[in-house]
């Protein structure tokens, strides 16, 4: 049995959910679809996801989403008219509209995308609808209660022999919506994948698979045909939002593989994502490179920090105070550097620094912000010599300053920080070099 998620791109219009309607119609065994909210249209379209929030803000601050809210309902109503289907959302319409300026909140008015989108397709396919409300359960403090929820939809799939469900959000045990965070429908399909005991997780978006490198900067990168969930972790965190990063959760354990594949494509495979014994043996060196744009970095620096106790604890407790989480702690013999997100740190920077100063004792604290990070990732890394100096060598050779360094100790993985303004060449560089050195050309 397999369990598919269609992304928006799949379900932005009436044409592309007729393609989602043939995939799914073309195998009986797709028996489960999660739906995204409608994406973008055009590249001038807005994702439905995006007017609902900005619902949501109007009603906060104008007292109502009529005008914006107006844009959702057209969207809806011109993919129902395109499908010819005999739907009719004016009282759902009606009620969202008014619970979003009531107030209710963000999460509320975001959800209802995937509540519509879920409604057509199973209007389209003849499925019965069934509500991400009823089987996606989080505790109040909005973590996701796996378990429970698997119970929940096993109950119901008892009886329900197919259904399409909405991703992306839940309920928390006061009936509140919660949503994942973006991009979340992806985690959505494994939960149902992992409670339907899917032989396979499909996740169907507009590319042919999870590719070496973003295709929006680096041109025509390779597919890549089998990756680990470990691996995959560590691309869609840093930066490869093909997959959620968290979507590996609810299948690794189990060790149902999750499929990518291209909703405009079919005939590709797209790519395989399994469990480390389950890889096909590869020539490759690195598997893929992501990163991500808008980090900080604070460097404390101060004579003799190595052999002081307790100097990273007191560094920790002031960002703790401060709510900040970090991604990275480099750390030199008398200097310590902490990559943060800009978004932990805004309107906090000074106070962060001086409080940091104040702890440690510090000779000297800076912040640097305007940094990008790019993981190189990939399994045969480990195995193989000159890697780092294929790395280096393409960085320096594209004149690119490397700001910062972080080899993960499972050698999964290294991380460079260079400034924002070569993030796209930085990617470039590394992209062709590795390619080259893979092809058995030498760039020394
Ligand atoms: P969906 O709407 O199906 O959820 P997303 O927009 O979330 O689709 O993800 C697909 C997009 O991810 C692609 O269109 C592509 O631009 C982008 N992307 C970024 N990095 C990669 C990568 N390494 N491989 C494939 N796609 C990538
Ligand atoms: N519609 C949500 C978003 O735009 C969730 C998703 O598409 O997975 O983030
Ligand atoms: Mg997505």
């Amino acid at each position: 049995m397999l369990v598919c998620k269609f992304g928006g791109t799949s379900m932005a219009n009436a044409e592309t959910i007729s393609k989602v309607a043939e995939i799914v119609n073309s195998d009986p065994d797709r028996r489960y679809v999660v739906v995204s909210a409608p994406g973008k249209r055009d590249a001038s379209d807005t994702k439905v996801t995006d007017l609902l929030y900005q619902c949501f803000n109007d009603a906060v601050s104008k007292g109502s989403c009529h005008e914006s809210f107006k844009l959702v309902r057209e969207h809806f109503d011109a993919i129902i008219k395109g499908l010819n289907l005999d739907l009719d959302f004016s009282e759902d319409y009606d009620e969202i509209e008014e619970n979003i300026n009531k107030s209710t909140t963000a999460d509320y008015a975001a959800s209802r995308g995937e509540y519509l989108s879920a409604k057509i397709l199973a209007a389209k396919l003849g499925y019965v609808f069934l509500d991400a409300a009823r089987v996606v359960k989080f505790n109040e403090e909005g973590e996701l209660q796996l378990h429970y929820s698997l119970d929940l939809f096993r109950n119901v799939m008892e009886n329900i022999e197919r259904a399409v469900i909405p991703g992306f959000y839940g309920t928390k045990p006061s009936g509140e919506i919660k949503t994942f965070t973006r991009g979340g429908s992806d985690i959505s399909g494994a939960i149902i994948a992992r409670a339907a005991k899917a032989d396979v997780y499909e996740n169907w978006t507009d590319v042919d698979g999870f590719l070496r490198a973003d295709p929006r900067i680096v041109q025509k990168p390779e597919l890549i045909d089998c990756l680990t969930y470990r691996e995959l972790r560590e691309l869609a965190y840093m930066g490869a939002n093909v997959l959620h990063p968290e979507s590996i959760f609810p299948v690794r354990s189990v060790g149902i593989p999750i499929n990518i594949r291209n909703t405009f494509n079919p005939d590709s495979k797209g790519t395989m994502i399994v469990a480390p014994n389950k890889r096909l043996d590869s020539k490759r060196i690195i598997t893929g490179i992501a990163g991500q744009k808008g980090f900080t970095v604070i460097l404390i620096e101060k004579a003799m920090m190595n052999s002081e106790v307790g100097f990273a604890r007191k560094v920790m407790s002031v960002l703790e105070y401060e709510n900040i989480s970090f991604e990275h702690m480099p750390s030199g013999i008398d200097t310590l550097s902490i990559v943060i997100r800009d978004e932990q740190i805004q309107n906090k920077m000074q106070k962060v620094v001086d409080k940091i100063r104040d702890a440690v004792n510090a000779d000297n604290v800076e912040i640097h912000s305007g940094l990008s990070l790019i993981a190189t990732v990939g399994h045969n890394m480990a195995s193989r010599h000159g890697t780092a100096a294929t790395l280096f060598s393409a960085l320096a050779k594209a004149n690119i300053n490397v700001r910062m360094i972080d080899q993960g100790s499972s050698e999964l993985n290294i991380i460079v920080g260079v400034d924002t303004y070569d993030y796209e060449k930085a990617i470039n560089a590394i992209y062709h070099a590795f390619m080259e050195a893979e092809n058995g050309i030498s760039i020394y």
